[in-house]
């Protein structure tokens, strides 16, 4: 894995960085020294340490507004000290003046610093020897391997949370979105659509006499089921519509930017496309189920986590059920005004 280093300073400055950081099997370098087009840059694009001159403008504000930023606190930053007269100050006071030294280093850390080194790399001065110049280089190599490590930690940490995320949104028979996920899922599109002045609608279907299909051939076979009606819902769906499993063998579709009658359409075809052909479970074994299903469209007065709209949703399906099952029921689509319509 490769690291990546902003350098905030001047081409002389990143000069006086040690070789190694060259090394482009290691890290990656990029040399930024303008304040806000750092900024820019690390919020498209968060390196894992950021090298900051402290001369530079806007060198303490980088490092106070990184840790300001909750998203990218992770952001190993390193200020290199190289005002003239604080190099001057360090070489002066030698050893006795530990206390200064310390309060310099307090006020970094302060700052946002996650570290802060006299740079004394440039400084002009002949008693700035060659062995001090490496022992200065040594310590900002350490640092980067300190760098280093958080970044492989929070990668890590990154991926394992995905890998949660991701199990704990999904159902582990069918791979569908799970009811937390819609829970997620659902509010954050009603706003979206709201926002954007799109339509929104929902179905809800479940599989119908599912429970004769366990009781005849067993649950393992009713698994399979389940899995192979999912696969053949899926492949046809729209790429804006998204499916969860809501309970056993019932499943809600949220369909974006879609009005009632497009949302009508897409039921009307996933009753025909389960209905039309059997489910073959194994060679010798075929079974035909019937879904019913229950469209609802958004409405002003629908409620912000959609507990309206599913609620709707649900009535059309218990509608459909009542009706004989195998069918759509629906929000009546051209008043735009719910009202129960049946649709096939
Ligand atoms: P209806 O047309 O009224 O929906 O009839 P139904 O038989 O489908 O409805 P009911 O609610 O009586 O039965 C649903 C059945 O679905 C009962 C339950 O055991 C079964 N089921 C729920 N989840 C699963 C599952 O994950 N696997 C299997 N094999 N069966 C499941
Ligand atoms: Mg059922
Ligand atoms: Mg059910």
């Amino acid at each position: 894995m490769k690291i990546s280093i902003l350098v905030f300073g001047s081409c002389n400055f990143l000069a006086t960085l040690p070789d190694q950081i060259r090394d482009e099997n290691a890290f990656r370098i990029e040399l930024i020294d303008n304040f806000n087009h750092a900024i820019a840059r690390i919020q498209v694009a968060p390196p894992d340490i950021v090298i900051v001159q402290a001369s530079i403008d806007g060198s303490m504000e980088l490092c106070a507004w990184l840790k300001e930023q909750a998203k990218l606190s992770w952001i190993y930053c390193i200020l290199l000290e190289d005002r003239a007269e604080f190099l001057e100050k360090k070489i002066a006071s030698a050893e006795s003046d530990w206390e200064w030294e310390t309060d310099m280093t307090a006020a970094a850390l302060r700052q946002g610093a996650d570290v802060y080194i006299f740079w004394l790399v440039v400084h002009g001065r002949s008693q700035i020897s060659c062995s001090q110049i490496a022992a200065c280089h040594r310590l900002l190599v350490a640092q980067l391997t300190v760098g280093l490590r958080k970044a492989h930690k929070y990668r890590d940490l990154v991926r394992t949370n995905d890998l949660l995320s991701a199990i704990a949104l999904s159902d582990a028979l069918t791979e569908l979105n799970n009811r937390r996920a819609l829970e997620w899922e659902l509010p954050r599109l009603i706003q979206k659509s709201r926002q954007q002045g799109q339509y929104f609608s929902l179905i809800i279907l479940d599989v119908d006499f599912f429970k004769i299909v366990n009781d005849t051939y067993g649950h393992l076979v009713g698994d399979r089921l389940l899995q192979l009606l999912c696969t053949r819902l899926r492949h046809n769906l729209r790429f804006q519509d998204t499916a969860f499993r809501y309970g056993g063998e019932e499943f809600v579709i949220l369909l974006s930017n879609t009005d009632c009658d497009e949302a009508i359409s897409v039921a009307k075809r996933l009753n025909r496309v389960v209905g039309s052909e059997p489910f073959q479970i194994d060679p010798q074994l075929s079974i035909n189920v019937t879904i019913s299903l229950g469209v609802a469209c958004l409405q002003a007065e629908d409620d912000i986590k959609g507990v309206s709209l599913l609620h709707r949703a649900d009535q059309y399906l218990l509608e459909a059920k009542a009706l004989g099952r195998n069918r759509v029921v629906a929000d009546e689509s051209y008043a735009y005004k719910p009202y129960l319509h049946v649709v096939s």
